[in-house]
């Protein structure tokens, strides 16, 4: 059976498969750098998200090397929007590492794309499998529900990758398996989709365990985990002769590492930490700070943010006031010079800040 799910799947790639700028065609192996780029970019994101961003890095970096050479900020300037920030600094790493360690040549096996920043098992077996043709299982989200619907997987969802990976094991992956791998992806984002699989008109249906138990649509089992939410203050300083406003860089642990943000209190678990002592850190005199009546709402992946926002001018007294080294003010019109991520965004919009 697994012999004629890959056949099928072959088949169906040939004449369905996407077209996207880091793959190519007529069975040419792409190069390692732009599978490299894309599975960092895709994962936890959606394809159409990344394409601006894969061209944006190409044209500024066509090659490792070219990245490799680029400052931190420089790249993070780039991924702004496109979250999850420590895949910046991971990608930048590697990019040194390959550049100054692997002679700007990226190693071609499972093992040794492991042992690079930034390469977990799924993008080893990504890149070793896509770019180098080796009979590597690889298993991402869509391959993981297209494998847990055709063998009626009823397990926890934390243990399908494990099952998958050693049902794919069993494959025969030595003839094509980057375009095994890539079959399976754009079968299960086409046609095995979550919502309403296409079980009717699919080509596996006559493989396919959970349709002939009419359970396709209930597997994967989901798990429903609730997010907490936190709260946090956030102060919009502008200084009136200039309109400069207070930021701090982040710092290179945590969330948002590295990037440009208004300063806050901690992103704290009950409603509305204590503000004042938070306040006279920076500002002489914080009675007349306006509060903005709606809070903003962000979502990262593990918490919601539910944030208020002060606004306050600054009068001339503190034109070279800069509360904390990692502090600097910065003029509207050169904001975009910086990398700001978009909940910084919310908080300059919210402020009527035009970056
Ligand atoms: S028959 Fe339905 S559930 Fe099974 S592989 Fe095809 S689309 Fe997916």
């Amino acid at each position: 059976m697994p012999d004629e799910i890959v056949k099928i799947l072959l088949t169906w790639y040939d004449k369905n498969q996407r077209i996207l700028p880091w793959r190519m065609v007529d069975g040419n192996v792409p190069n390692p750098y732009l599978v490299w780029l894309s599975e960092i970019m895709l994962q936890q994101t959606t394809v159409p998200t990344v394409i601006p961003y894969f061209y944006r890095f190409l044209e500024k970096w066509p090659s490792i090397s070219d990245l490799a050479r680029a400052s931190r900020d420089e790249i993070l300037h780039a991924w702004q929007g496109l979250g999850y920030y420590n895949r910046a600094h991971k990608l930048h790493e590697c990019s040194i590492l390959i550049s100054q360690k692997y002679n700007n040549i990226f190693p071609s096996t499972y093992n040794n794309l492991l042992l690079l920043p930034g390469i977990g098992p799924y993008t080893a077996a990504a890149i070793s499998s896509i770019a180098f043709n080796q009979p590597v299982p690889v298993v991402d989200g869509n391959v993981e529900r297209l494998m847990a619907r055709l063998y009626a997987l009823q397990i926890p969802k934390k243990d399908i990758k494990k099952r998958s990976t050693e049902i794919l094991q069993l494959f025969p992956l030595n003839h094509r398996p980057g375009d095994i791998a890539q079959s399976m992806m754009d079968f299960a984002n086409s046609i095995c989709t979550w919502a309403k699989p296409k079980c009717l008109s699919c080509p596996l249906k006559n493989h396919c365990k959970s349709q002939k138990l009419g359970i396709a649509e209930q597997l994967p089992k989901r798990e429903v985990k609730k997010k907490p939410t936190r709260y946090a203050y956030f102060l919009c300083i502008e200084r009136n002769h200039d309109k400069a406003f207070l930021f701090y860089k982040r710092p290179l642990k945590g969330l948002l590492p590295g990037l440009m943000g208004f300063p806050s209190t901690n992103w704290q678990p009950h409603a509305w930490p204590d503000a004042p002592a938070f306040y006279s850190q920076f500002l002489p005199n914080h009675d007349n700070i306006q509060w903005i009546d709606t809070p903003i709402q962000h979502t990262f992946t593990h918490f919601y943010l539910e944030a208020r926002v002060g606004k306050y001018v600054a009068s001339n007294s503190i034109i070279n006031y800069v509360p904390f080294p990692n502090m600097q003010w910065i003029k509207s019109c050169n904001i975009n010079k910086h990398a700001l991520p978009t909940l910084m965004k919310k908080v300059a919009k919210t402020c009527g800040i035009v970056c």
